[in-house]
Protein backbone atom coordinates (compact mmCIF):
# COMPACT_ATOMS: atom_id res chain seq x y z
CA UNK A 1 0.00 0.00 0.00
CA UNK A 2 1.54 3.73 -1.17
CA UNK A 3 2.36 6.09 1.96
CA UNK A 4 0.03 9.49 1.36
CA UNK A 5 0.42 12.59 2.80
CA UNK A 6 -1.57 15.03 1.67
CA UNK A 7 -4.89 12.83 0.27
CA UNK A 8 -7.07 14.43 -2.20
CA UNK A 9 -10.05 16.16 -0.78
CA UNK A 10 -13.66 15.64 -2.02
CA UNK A 11 -14.43 17.94 -4.68
CA UNK A 12 -17.67 17.22 -5.39
CA UNK A 13 -20.02 14.48 -4.85
CA UNK A 14 -22.14 13.68 -8.38
CA UNK A 15 -25.88 12.03 -7.66
CA UNK A 16 -26.43 10.80 -11.68
CA UNK A 17 -28.92 11.58 -13.91
CA UNK A 18 -31.31 8.52 -14.53
CA UNK A 19 -31.72 8.43 -18.80
CA UNK A 20 -32.53 5.28 -20.90
CA UNK A 21 -29.87 4.73 -23.90
CA UNK A 22 -30.07 2.03 -26.56
CA UNK A 23 -33.41 0.55 -27.50
CA UNK A 24 -34.38 1.79 -24.12
CA UNK A 25 -32.19 0.69 -21.49
CA UNK A 26 -32.28 2.31 -17.98
CA UNK A 27 -29.01 3.30 -16.64
CA UNK A 28 -27.82 6.34 -14.31
CA UNK A 29 -25.65 8.50 -16.15
CA UNK A 30 -22.93 9.79 -14.19
CA UNK A 31 -20.32 11.66 -16.38
CA UNK A 32 -21.78 13.30 -19.51
CA UNK A 33 -20.56 16.22 -21.27
CA UNK A 34 -20.33 18.54 -18.62
CA UNK A 35 -17.69 16.83 -16.75
CA UNK A 36 -15.99 15.46 -19.87
CA UNK A 37 -13.04 18.65 -19.63
CA UNK A 38 -13.39 18.41 -15.73
CA UNK A 39 -12.53 14.73 -15.81
CA UNK A 40 -10.48 14.76 -19.33
CA UNK A 41 -9.29 12.16 -20.27
CA UNK A 42 -12.75 10.34 -19.08
CA UNK A 43 -15.57 10.64 -21.21
CA UNK A 44 -18.61 8.85 -20.00
CA UNK A 45 -20.26 6.85 -17.04
CA UNK A 46 -22.57 4.89 -17.06
CA UNK A 47 -23.60 2.50 -13.94
CA UNK A 48 -26.31 0.04 -15.08
CA UNK A 49 -28.14 -2.40 -12.60
CA UNK A 50 -31.97 -2.86 -13.17
CA UNK A 51 -33.88 -7.16 -11.35
CA UNK A 52 -36.75 -5.82 -14.09
CA UNK A 53 -35.94 -7.74 -17.25
CA UNK A 54 -37.76 -4.91 -18.91
CA UNK A 55 -35.79 -2.04 -17.73
CA UNK A 56 -32.26 -3.93 -19.95
CA UNK A 57 -34.15 -6.37 -22.73
CA UNK A 58 -33.87 -4.41 -25.62
CA UNK A 59 -29.98 -3.79 -25.09
CA UNK A 60 -28.17 -1.55 -27.70
CA UNK A 61 -28.79 -3.10 -31.35
CA UNK A 62 -25.79 -2.08 -33.85
CA UNK A 63 -24.72 1.17 -33.50
CA UNK A 64 -21.40 2.78 -34.57
CA UNK A 65 -18.86 4.21 -32.50
CA UNK A 66 -15.31 6.63 -33.35
CA UNK A 67 -12.49 8.25 -31.87
CA UNK A 68 -12.37 6.43 -27.97
CA UNK A 69 -12.05 3.37 -26.14
CA UNK A 70 -15.44 1.80 -24.06
CA UNK A 71 -14.75 -0.07 -21.11
CA UNK A 72 -17.48 -2.60 -19.68
CA UNK A 73 -17.29 -4.14 -16.23
CA UNK A 74 -20.09 -6.55 -15.81
CA UNK A 75 -21.43 -6.88 -12.22
CA UNK A 76 -24.37 -9.64 -12.61
CA UNK A 77 -25.72 -10.76 -15.66
CA UNK A 78 -24.61 -11.75 -19.19
CA UNK A 79 -24.15 -9.46 -22.31
CA UNK A 80 -22.89 -10.78 -25.77
CA UNK A 81 -21.54 -7.92 -28.11
CA UNK A 82 -20.91 -8.35 -31.42
CA UNK A 83 -19.22 -6.04 -33.98
CA UNK A 84 -17.76 -5.27 -37.18
CA UNK A 85 -14.40 -6.10 -37.25
CA UNK A 86 -15.92 -9.92 -36.27
CA UNK A 87 -15.06 -10.02 -32.81
CA UNK A 88 -17.74 -11.94 -30.54
CA UNK A 89 -17.92 -12.40 -26.94
CA UNK A 90 -19.95 -12.59 -24.12
CA UNK A 91 -19.59 -11.05 -20.71
CA UNK A 92 -19.88 -12.75 -17.62
CA UNK A 93 -20.32 -10.84 -14.06
CA UNK A 94 -16.72 -9.59 -13.17
CA UNK A 95 -15.38 -9.65 -16.52
CA UNK A 96 -14.59 -6.90 -18.25
CA UNK A 97 -14.56 -6.26 -21.84
CA UNK A 98 -11.78 -3.32 -23.86
CA UNK A 99 -12.97 -2.38 -27.42
CA UNK A 100 -11.09 0.59 -28.51
CA UNK A 101 -13.08 2.01 -31.74
CA UNK A 102 -10.60 4.10 -33.21
CA UNK A 103 -11.57 5.39 -36.57
CA UNK A 104 -15.02 3.29 -35.91
CA UNK A 105 -16.65 -0.11 -35.48
CA UNK A 106 -20.15 -0.82 -35.36
CA UNK A 107 -21.37 -3.42 -32.86
CA UNK A 108 -24.54 -4.33 -30.34
CA UNK A 109 -24.25 -4.69 -26.61
CA UNK A 110 -27.01 -7.61 -25.76
CA UNK A 111 -27.94 -9.35 -22.79
CA UNK A 112 -28.10 -12.87 -22.78
CA UNK A 113 -30.80 -13.44 -20.09
CA UNK A 114 -34.78 -13.03 -20.14
CA UNK A 115 -34.98 -12.85 -16.19
CA UNK A 116 -32.75 -12.02 -13.00
CA UNK A 117 -30.23 -9.10 -12.24
CA UNK A 118 -28.38 -7.39 -14.81
CA UNK A 119 -25.67 -4.93 -13.44
CA UNK A 120 -22.46 -3.18 -14.32
CA UNK A 121 -20.59 -0.57 -15.09
CA UNK A 122 -19.54 1.32 -18.37
CA UNK A 123 -16.61 3.80 -19.18
CA UNK A 124 -15.61 5.99 -21.85
CA UNK A 125 -12.01 6.48 -22.24
CA UNK A 126 -10.79 9.07 -24.63
CA UNK A 127 -7.97 8.86 -27.05
CA UNK A 128 -5.20 11.35 -27.89
CA UNK A 129 -5.42 13.01 -31.27
CA UNK A 130 -2.80 11.12 -32.49
CA UNK A 131 -5.24 7.60 -32.06
CA UNK A 132 -8.74 8.73 -32.91
CA UNK A 133 -8.36 6.93 -36.39
CA UNK A 134 -6.31 3.86 -35.02
CA UNK A 135 -7.53 -0.17 -36.10
CA UNK A 136 -10.25 -0.81 -33.76
CA UNK A 137 -9.20 -3.39 -30.91
CA UNK A 138 -10.73 -5.44 -28.64
CA UNK A 139 -10.87 -8.10 -25.60
CA UNK A 140 -13.13 -9.56 -23.45
CA UNK A 141 -11.00 -10.59 -19.97
CA UNK A 142 -12.86 -12.83 -17.81
CA UNK A 143 -13.21 -12.55 -14.41
CA UNK A 144 -10.10 -14.87 -13.42
CA UNK A 145 -8.01 -12.83 -16.34
CA UNK A 146 -8.02 -9.04 -14.43
CA UNK A 147 -4.58 -9.04 -12.64
CA UNK A 148 -5.50 -9.31 -8.98
CA UNK A 149 -3.79 -8.00 -6.02
CA UNK A 150 -4.74 -8.21 -2.14
CA UNK A 151 -3.57 -6.28 0.95
CA UNK A 152 -4.90 -4.89 4.46
CA UNK A 153 -8.39 -5.81 3.61
CA UNK A 154 -8.98 -4.87 -0.02
CA UNK A 155 -8.40 -6.94 -2.78
CA UNK A 156 -7.76 -4.59 -6.16
CA UNK A 157 -8.49 -5.92 -9.44
CA UNK A 158 -6.37 -3.75 -12.01
CA UNK A 159 -8.13 -3.26 -15.22
CA UNK A 160 -5.64 -0.65 -16.15
CA UNK A 161 -2.82 0.76 -14.88
CA UNK A 162 -0.35 -0.14 -11.86
CA UNK A 163 -1.58 -0.63 -8.20
CA UNK A 164 -0.16 -2.94 -5.54
CA UNK A 165 3.33 -3.36 -7.99
CA UNK A 166 0.47 -5.32 -10.05
CA UNK A 167 0.29 -4.45 -14.38
CA UNK A 168 -3.56 -4.25 -15.40
CA UNK A 169 -5.08 -6.05 -18.26
CA UNK A 170 -4.44 -2.76 -20.45
CA UNK A 171 -1.92 -0.39 -20.19
CA UNK A 172 -2.38 3.39 -22.12
CA UNK A 173 0.52 5.30 -22.18
CA UNK A 174 -0.81 8.30 -23.57
CA UNK A 175 -3.32 8.84 -19.84
CA UNK A 176 -1.19 6.47 -17.61
CA UNK A 177 -5.41 5.46 -17.06
CA UNK A 178 -5.91 3.79 -13.50
CA UNK A 179 -9.32 1.42 -13.59
CA UNK A 180 -9.10 -0.41 -10.64
CA UNK A 181 -12.36 -2.79 -9.16
CA UNK A 182 -11.73 -2.62 -5.25
CA UNK A 183 -13.28 -4.50 -2.42
CA UNK A 184 -12.71 -3.71 1.01
CA UNK A 185 -13.30 -5.54 4.43
CA UNK A 186 -15.44 -3.24 6.84
CA UNK A 187 -13.36 -0.15 8.04
CA UNK A 188 -10.06 -1.68 5.15
CA UNK A 189 -8.38 1.56 3.90
CA UNK A 190 -6.93 1.75 0.53
CA UNK A 191 -3.92 3.93 -0.27
CA UNK A 192 -2.58 5.23 -4.17
CA UNK A 193 0.40 7.61 -4.63
CA UNK A 194 -1.29 9.53 -8.28
CA UNK A 195 0.29 12.98 -9.81
CA UNK A 196 -1.69 15.89 -8.66
CA UNK A 197 -2.55 17.01 -12.15
CA UNK A 198 -4.19 13.35 -12.92
CA UNK A 199 -7.95 13.56 -12.66
CA UNK A 200 -9.79 11.19 -10.52
CA UNK A 201 -13.03 10.60 -9.35
CA UNK A 202 -14.57 7.01 -7.26
CA UNK A 203 -17.78 5.46 -8.34
CA UNK A 204 -19.36 3.60 -4.99
CA UNK A 205 -21.09 1.05 -6.29
CA UNK A 206 -21.92 -1.08 -3.42
CA UNK A 207 -21.38 0.17 0.30
CA UNK A 208 -20.17 2.94 1.94
CA UNK A 209 -16.81 4.52 1.70
CA UNK A 210 -15.17 7.91 3.55
CA UNK A 211 -13.08 10.03 1.35
CA UNK A 212 -11.91 13.04 3.35
CA UNK A 213 -14.57 14.48 5.39
CA UNK A 214 -17.69 12.43 3.07
CA UNK A 215 -18.85 9.50 4.29
CA UNK A 216 -20.11 8.22 0.37
CA UNK A 217 -22.93 6.05 -0.92
CA UNK A 218 -23.44 3.48 -3.27
CA UNK A 219 -24.43 5.17 -6.41
CA UNK A 220 -22.58 8.01 -5.48
CA UNK A 221 -19.75 9.59 -7.84
CA UNK A 222 -17.02 11.60 -5.94
CA UNK A 223 -14.85 13.91 -7.95
CA UNK A 224 -11.40 14.08 -6.40
CA UNK A 225 -9.82 17.34 -6.10
CA UNK A 226 -6.34 18.02 -7.32
CA UNK A 227 -4.58 20.51 -5.33
CA UNK A 228 -0.81 20.59 -6.05
CA UNK A 229 0.34 19.26 -2.69
CA UNK A 230 -1.63 16.34 -3.10
CA UNK A 231 -0.10 13.27 -3.65
CA UNK A 232 -2.62 10.29 -3.64
CA UNK A 233 -6.02 9.03 -2.87
CA UNK A 234 -7.04 7.60 0.33
CA UNK A 235 -10.41 5.94 0.60
CA UNK A 236 -11.87 3.59 3.79
CA UNK A 237 -14.85 1.65 3.78
CA UNK A 238 -17.90 1.84 5.96
CA UNK A 239 -19.35 -0.39 8.63
CA UNK A 240 -20.16 -3.17 5.24
CA UNK A 241 -17.85 -4.55 2.82
CA UNK A 242 -17.57 -1.84 0.01
CA UNK A 243 -16.88 -2.06 -3.55
CA UNK A 244 -15.89 1.09 -5.82
CA UNK A 245 -14.42 1.54 -8.76
CA UNK A 246 -11.34 4.55 -9.04
CA UNK A 247 -10.61 6.03 -12.09
CA UNK A 248 -7.67 8.84 -12.63
CA UNK A 249 -5.99 9.43 -15.91
CA UNK A 250 -3.50 12.16 -17.11
CA UNK A 251 -5.79 14.79 -19.32
CA UNK A 252 -5.22 15.02 -22.99
CA UNK A 253 -5.88 18.40 -22.64
CA UNK A 254 -6.76 18.75 -26.42
CA UNK A 255 -10.72 19.73 -27.95
CA UNK A 256 -13.53 17.55 -26.82
CA UNK A 257 -16.03 17.48 -29.47
CA UNK A 258 -19.04 14.49 -28.99
CA UNK A 259 -21.75 14.13 -31.13
CA UNK A 260 -23.75 11.05 -29.96
CA UNK A 261 -21.19 8.06 -30.12
CA UNK A 262 -18.40 10.18 -31.99
CA UNK A 263 -15.74 11.97 -29.94
CA UNK A 264 -13.14 13.53 -31.65
CA UNK A 265 -11.54 17.05 -31.85
CA UNK A 266 -13.60 19.49 -34.32
CA UNK A 267 -17.02 19.46 -35.64
CA UNK A 268 -15.57 18.74 -38.79
CA UNK A 269 -14.07 15.37 -37.65
CA UNK A 270 -17.73 14.47 -36.46
CA UNK A 271 -18.88 15.52 -39.91
CA UNK A 272 -16.63 12.83 -41.09
CA UNK A 273 -17.58 10.43 -38.77
CA UNK A 274 -21.43 10.61 -40.02
CA UNK A 275 -20.80 10.89 -43.26
CA UNK A 276 -18.27 7.41 -43.14
CA UNK A 277 -21.05 6.17 -41.27
CA UNK A 278 -23.65 7.25 -43.91
CA UNK A 279 -21.48 5.66 -46.45
CA UNK A 280 -21.08 2.33 -44.48
CA UNK A 281 -17.61 2.99 -44.27
CA UNK A 282 -17.33 2.07 -40.33
CA UNK A 283 -18.81 -1.17 -40.77
MN1 LIG B 1 -21.55 0.84 -27.70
Amino acid sequence: MDTITHPRPVERIVQGQATSDGAGVRLVRMLAQPLQRRLDPFLMLDPFGSDEPRDYLAGFPDHPHRGFETVTLMLAGRMRHRDSAGHEGLLEPGGVQWMTAGRGVVHSEMPEQAEGRMEGLQLWLNLPAADKMREPWYRDFRADEIPAATADGVRVRVIAGRALDTDGAVLRAATEALLVDLQLEPGARFAHALPASHNAFVQVVAGTVVIDVASVAAGRMVILANPPEADGVVLAAGAGVSRVLLAAGRPLNEPIVQYGPFVMNSQQQIAQALHDFRRGVLA
